[in-house]
């Protein structure tokens, strides 16, 4: 092992059987977070994403609905920490100063609240190290695998 590495990788699996567990979850891992926290979450379109979001601001004590609207880059949510809920499928292919106009960077750095980001690979190059990083695999029926790399 590098003498550099300070951080111990660490990686849990879960399987989930229906939207409102997935929820559950999510609300549960809410109170492990701190302001700054940054959340990616991977996984396929319908894999449950948003969902998973919606339990994390749950959560959080948040009371605005979150939603995926098309178009709509990023959205803020008020509880116990501040929430911005960013959904990246659009930004693919973007050079670093049009990342950087859309304020997701500024939402990252701010470091007073929650950022958790879907389709987080099409801005990789520019975001830090995620304290979670989270990846949803459709199973079975509704059954989700959700794997969470912190
Ligand atoms: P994404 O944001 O990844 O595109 P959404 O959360 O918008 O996905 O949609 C996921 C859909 O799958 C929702 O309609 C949700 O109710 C449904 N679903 C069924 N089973 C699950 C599950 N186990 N976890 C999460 N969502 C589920
Ligand atoms: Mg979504």
């Amino acid at each position: 092992m590098s003498e550099n590495a300070h951080h111990v990788m660490n990686t849990e699996q879960h399987q989930t059987k229906n939207a409102a567990e997935t929820q559950q979850f999510a609300a549960n891992l809410a109170a492990q977070l701190q302001p700054g926290d940054l959340i990616t979450l991977s996984g396929p379109m319908g894999a449950g994403k948003t969902t998973f979001v919606q339990g994390l601001a749950r959560g959080l004590d948040c009371q605005s609905a979150v939603t995926s609207p098309t178009f709509v880059l990023m959205t803020e949510h008020q509880g116990r920490l501040p929430l911005s809920h960013v959904d990246a499928y659009r930004l693919e292919n973007l050079c670093y100063d049009a990342i950087r106009d859309t304020g997701v960077l500024d939402a990252i750095e701010r470091g007073d609240g929650v950022t958790i980001i879907e389709w987080p690979e099409r801005i990789a190059d520019f975001l830090p190290a995620a304290r979670f990083a989270i990846t949803l695999t459709p199973a079975e029926g509704d059954a989700r695998l959700i794997e969470v790399r912190s």
